[in-house]
């Protein structure tokens, strides 16, 4: 047995730093990223400052550029 098994590796505490998973999803036009909350046609767009998701984005276009979001319709 190799004694350097035993040292544990650097990434042991990156199960604890977790960044945030929450799914995004960037403006294909401008690549303002928004945060999703849903699949398919239930999906729905918060923007990354809405931290408690009560102001979903309505119409599912953009906020900055007005380019429809995917999601309306399914691939
Ligand atoms: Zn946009």
């Amino acid at each position: 047995m190799s004694s350097a098994t035993l040292i544990a590796p650097a990434d042991r505490h990156a199960a604890i730093d977790m960044p945030d998973l929450r799914p995004t999803c960037s403006c294909p036009e401008c690549g303002h990223v928004l945060r999703v909350s849903g699949l398919g046609r239930h999906r729905v767009y918060f923007e990354l400052t809405d931290e408690r998701a009560d102001d979903p984005v309505m119409d599912r276009v953009c906020p900055v550029c007005g380019h429809g979001l995917p999601g309306k319709n399914p691939p």
